[in-house]
């Protein structure tokens, strides 16, 4: 499975927003096949879309898809040299798909930060420039190894060289791979590389819990969100304390705790839903009496492989689908409606599978 790793300097709030994680953490009987290990925390995504579904099909159980976080703890600066728990650190982020990266935006004088005052961008800097650092090492080694087979004009060696050293100015210029743009071959080439900076990045800003519900005024909150957006990366404001006591409640008291702060939807379940997409991952259902359940999948696969999430034997013997809408089940009002109202189509082995889709299987055992 796709994973998100949490990444901050010290004291920042990583390890309050990950104990959060692990106390929300999903029913891990529904997900057998997950990964046990203290430093990943399971947690179901929230998609009021699955409740709308119970609702109306009104099964025997309800099963949310998991999404899976990495606490990832020990960066210092320095890293990209090795030193202190440096390399670890390193290689725990090479292992992650996107990186949500927690920054102090929260002023209380008790806790003490590491370079001596809260300045985010600061932090971030910090941070960005040993991964931009550990992955001018990589690609330095790189190009020694190609840079004589592009001079002798060998095909592939001239247009890996070429994106080598495009990445390297970037580098040399602390910006990250992912800020650089590449022709659709040259990406391929850039994936093959896995660098620590291509990874997604999305922001998480850090509050005081008297702000969050209006975290305006926080100048540092600011500070983060033009930074992010220079970036393209998406900011997510959470108090980290206070999502360690949501994340003990149960759901209707959660709903009253988050209605007394002021706040639509809990700073976790924002976090979830947006590593979530920045993975390009989306949430298929399946709907019988037995079972509503949602599936995740990445955008862009095939009914096939949708059917291998649940059983290797589904994508096998896969033979079509019976696809219908959120929207449109919703709008008929139930599976007979939509089928009577030719909603309910049949797909075969090419179907793009869409976020939202109830499917249905058929295949020959
Ligand atoms: P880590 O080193 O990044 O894992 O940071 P911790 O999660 O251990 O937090 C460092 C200190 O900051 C702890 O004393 C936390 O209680 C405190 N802290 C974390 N989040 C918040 C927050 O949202 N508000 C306040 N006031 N303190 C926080």
């Amino acid at each position: 499975a796709l994973t998100a790793g949490i990444v901050g300097l010290p004291n920042v709030g990583k390890s309050t927003l990950f104990n959060a994680i692990t106390k929300a953490g999903a029913e891990s009987a529904n997900y057998p096949f997950c990964t046990i290990d203290p430093n990943v925390g399971i947690v179901e995504v929230p998609d009021e879309r699955l409740n709308k579904l119970t609702e109306l099909v009104q099964p025997k159980k309800t099963v949310p898809t998991a999404f899976e976080f990495t606490d990832i703890a020990g960066i210092v600066k320095g890293a990209s040299k090795g030193e202190g728990l440096g390399n670890k650190f390193l290689s725990h982020i090479r292992q992650v798909d996107a990186i949500c990266h927690v920054v102090r935006c929260f002023a209380d004088g008790n806790i003490t930060h590491v370079s001596g005052k809260v300045d985010p961008i600061d932090d971030i800097t910090t941070i960005n420039l040993e991964l931009v650092l550990a992955d001018l090492e990589s690609v330095e080694k790189r190009i020694g190894r190609v840079e004589k087979l592009a001079k002798q004009k060998d095909k592939d060696a001239v247009a890996e060289y070429e994106v080598l050293v495009k990445l390297k100015e970037a580098f040399e210029a602390d910006k990250p791979a992912r800020s650089v743009e590449f022709t659709e071959e040259q990406a391929k080439l850039v994936k093959g590389l896995h660098l620590l900076t291509s990874k997604p990045v999305l922001y998480v800003a850090n509050v005081g819990e008297d702000e969050v519900a209006d975290p305006t005024n926080n100048e540092y909150v600011q500070k983060v969100r033009e930074f992010a957006k220079e970036e393209n990366a998406e900011v997510i404001v959470i108090c980290a304390k206070i999502e360690e006591e949501i994340a003990e409640l149960e759901d209707d008291e959660k709903a009253m705790f988050l209605a007394e702060l002021g706040i639509k939807e809990s700073g976790l379940d924002q976090l979830i839903k947006a590593a979530y997409s920045l993975l390009g991952l989306a949430t298929y259902f399946t709907a019988g009496v037995q079972e509503v359940r949602a599936w995740t999948f990445k955008k862009g696969m095939k009914a096939p492989q949708c059917a291998g999430i649940i059983h290797s034997d589904f994508e096998k013997g896969f033979i079509r689908a019976e696809t219908v809408s959120y929207d449109d089940l919703m709008a008929a009002g139930s599976m007979t409606a939509a089928k009577e109202a030719g909603r309910v189509r049949l797909e075969g082995k090419e179907y793009l599978v869409q976020d939202g889709d109830i499917m249905h299987f058929r295949f020959n055992v």
